[in-house]
């Protein structure tokens, strides 16, 4: 089938408020027509166009022995090589600033992103003006799916610099129709003006990560706030953290919002990342797969798991003429299926989110754990605050972990003892032996980002006993 590519989008198209879809042909299609009539033809070109235009996959695929023309189905396609982080960051530093995938000429490049580098050299992302357009399109697509209107207000509160999430929600926001609220975050003082914003617009949509949209209730209610009464929010969605994803999270962000929370994101290098997001009947996330053909695969095999089985992200861009991804291997864990879900829409969806977040995960005796995990048990348990930390330390040649928690700011001293327990059974139940200690509501560190939740003291031990 030919098709026109890449696709060109109506910027002035915009389905009735009361319509559910954005796109109702293409999200409610049968899923194997959707395969052969719009995904797989979306792939063949994308993969022409990577050939032709980036040296980076040329190379690449030569000295696998692959051609583009070689892959006539989706099973064909799994034979393709996995890109991962490191091989692009390698590329960049070899070919700077903008790798040898870049595709595009550098004076057609209409806007530059990175990642913030916390681990690692930090990739920079060169954008053409054509790929804006559609990572608008679909994120407006996505947000539409949970109920974002063009009447909405939506609220960012996160950092805009190179950060892509901030850029990429108000850039759906914007292609919606709906008002944008670039409020930001980072800035002295920004929090509390939030608050006061927050009361007086009445945004109802907020964007931003989980721990930020609880630090906010929780300076809020500090103020004499009630964040379901003096707010407006019908919709809070997030991306950047596990948390919306996290049951017994989601639900603390709902009832303290009295909204719902939507889990969204993949990674920065798939922008349109919204392509990962749940509708807004909340059953995980799906695979918006016309736009970004997500698999989760089995590393050994490189091939899809079956549906109801786990495997790890990888995901292809079907329509990026700049820096485009082909099988990029995220390396989180999930689980999938594809039922019917009450949106009605057909696209495979994440049951479970993604629980097993590759930035999420440490190891402790040779066992894989995931904070995310341990997040879920904390918040499920009444008394308990928002805020814990993870502590990991070597005894001898032990790994030992403490968890250090708060319990709720309206709950006195004397419940301490009973969730204290509960909780180190729930997670000695889990298999994790740890420890304990509960701390002051409002002793550990907010954040107005990502939280770093984990306290990796096992490398200062070593360093400590070399040559002891
Ligand atoms: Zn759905």
């Amino acid at each position: 089938m030919e098709i026109k590519w890449p696709p060109q989008y109506d910027r002035n198209y915009r389905p009735a408020d009361n319509e559910p879809y954005w796109n109702r042909d293409v999200e409610t299609m049968d899923p194997q027509m959707r395969e052969e009539r719009v995904i797989l033809p979306k792939l063949k070109a994308q993969l022409s166009y990577a050939y032709e235009n980036s040296p980076f996959y040329r190379r690449k695929w030569e000295k696998e022995g692959i051609h583009p023309g070689d892959i006539k189905t989706l099973e064909d396609f799994e034979r393709m090589p996995f890109v991962t982080k490191q091989e692009i960051r390698e590329d960049q530093a070899a070919h700077p600033p903008f790798g040898s995938n870049l595709c595009i000429p550098p004076e057609k490049i209409a806007r530059i992103q990175g990642t913030s580098g916390t681990t690692g050299k930090p990739t920079v992302f060169g954008i053409g003006a054509g790929d804006m357009a559609g990572i608008a399109e679909a994120h407006a697509r996505a947000m539409w799916s949970f109920g974002v209107r063009p009447h909405d207000i939506v609220f960012i509160a996160s950092f805009f610099s190179l950060y892509w999430g901030s850029w990429g929600a108000l850039a759906g926001t914007e292609r919606l129709g709906a008002a944008g609220f670039p409020f930001g975050a980072g800035v002295a003082g920004q929090s509390d003006r939030a608050l006061d914003w927050m009361k007086e617009v009445k945004p109802t949509v907020f964007y931003g990560t989980p721990s930020y949209s609880l630090y906010l209730a929780e300076k809020a209610r500090s103020r004499g706030m009630d964040p379901r009464k003096d707010f407006n929010f019908r919709i809070l969605f997030f991306s950047g953290e596990p948390g919306a994803g996290v049951p017994a999270t989601k639900k603390r962000i709902e009832e303290t919002y009295g909204a719902i929370c939507i889990d969204s994101g993949s990674t920065a290098e798939m922008a349109p990342w919204m392509a990962n997001c749940e509708c807004g009947h909340r059953q995980g996330m799906h695979f918006w797969q016309d736009i970004v053909y997500g698999e989760l695969v089995n590393l050994e095999t490189r091939k899809r798991v079956p549906y109801g089985q786990e495997g790890v992200t990888v995901y292809t861009h079907l329509e990026r003429t700049s820096q485009p991804m082909i099988r990029f291997l995220a390396g989180d864990i999930s689980l999938w299926v594809q039922d019917e879900c009450a949106c009605g829409r057909t696209y495979p969806r994440l049951p479970r989110g993604i629980y097993g977040r590759a930035d999420d995960m440490f190891v402790v005796r040779g066992e894989n754990v995931y904070a995310s995990a341990i997040e879920d048990v904390i918040r499920s348990i009444p008394g308990f605050g928002d805020e814990f930390r993870i502590i990991i330390t070597r005894e001898k040649t032990m790994d030992e972990m403490a968890v250090q928690a708060e319990r709720a700011q309206d709950s006195g001293p004397e419940i301490e003892a009973g969730i204290k327990s509960d909780l180190e059974a729930r997670l000695k139940a889990k298999g994790l032996r740890t420890v304990v200690q509960m701390v002051e509501p409002g002793t550990l560190e907010r954040t107005e980002f990502k939280a770093k939740r984990i306290i990796d003291k096992r490398a200062l031990y070593e360093e400590a006993t070399k040559g002891a």
